[in-house]
């Protein structure tokens, strides 16, 4: 039986330490690949190329590919200015998150993207972000809480006829540790969950394909849960 190799986007960390200082490293999270090891994929960690053809012979590799969280997406790539309260963005990072979302489609490899891979998602698909949830709303609830992620922040509120739905049912309580969220959702997309102050945490593509985007923190809560495990369970199914 052949195991699917789940891509894993990677993102950049600075050394300060003086022989390599301002040097980039590939960093991921290390609950990701334990999420897709436990839910029976193979984890493969992707450095950042700035090269699209070597990007497709990355995924070639491939047989799904898993955006993680990570720095905020630059509003330029969506056509609008920064705002005050936007934060750190890279434009390699953007690049190339943005390039493997792109090219995973073209590619029919199916996409996962946690917290900042839904907002790249969305972003490469032709959406906008909020640079900040204080933008989007006046009734706010806390979405970047100070407890460890593997505690719970919020409710969220599910979509019937989605790819979540089967997995956690119309309500779930979940962690969250976003400061944007998705604005106008992208073309062929649909909203699959929402919080009580009406913020987008979850996004699926209305298509055969699967593109899956979730706004809280599944990879932290899959380790001591049974049903969120399910969520990279059922993904990696879809690799096949
Ligand atoms: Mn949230």
């Amino acid at each position: 039986m052949k195991i699917p190799k789940i891509a894993i986007a990677g993102g950049l960390t600075k050394d300060f330490r003086v022989e390599f200082a301002g040097d980039y490293y590939t960093k991921v999270n290390n609950n990701y690949p334990n999420a897709i090891f436990n839910a029976g994929g193979i984890p493969i960690i992707l450095p950042l190329i700035n090269d699209i053809n070597i990007i497709q012979e990355q995924l070639s590799c491939c047989d799904g590919l898993l955006l993680p969280g990570g720095i905020d997406v630059n509003p330029l790539s969506y056509e609008e200015l920064p705002k005050p309260l936007l934060g750190n963005t890279n434009s390699l990072v953007d690049w190339y998150h943005i390039s493997l979302v792109k090219k995973a489609f073209e590619m029919d490899i199916p996409i996962l993207g946690i917290c900042r891979g839904c907002q790249v998602i969305n972003v490469a698909f032709g959406g906008t972000l909020y640079q900040d949830i204080s933008y989007a709303t006046e009734t706010q609830i806390l979405h970047k809480q100070d407890s460890h992620l593997s505690e719970r922040c919020h409710p969220i509120f599910i979509e019937k006829n989605s790819f979540i739905y089967d997995i956690f049912g119309s309500n779930y309580l979940v962690n969250s540790a976003h400061h944007q969220s998705v604005k106008r959702i992208a073309p062929n997309f649909k909203t699959t969950a929402v919080s009580p102050d009406g913020i987008i945490e979850a996004i699926e593509l209305v298509d055969e394909k699967v593109v899956i985007g979730i706004q809280w923190h599944p990879e932290m809560m899959a380790s001591n849960d049974e049903i969120t495990l399910k969520l990279f369970r059922k993904f990696i199914d879809c690799c096949k």
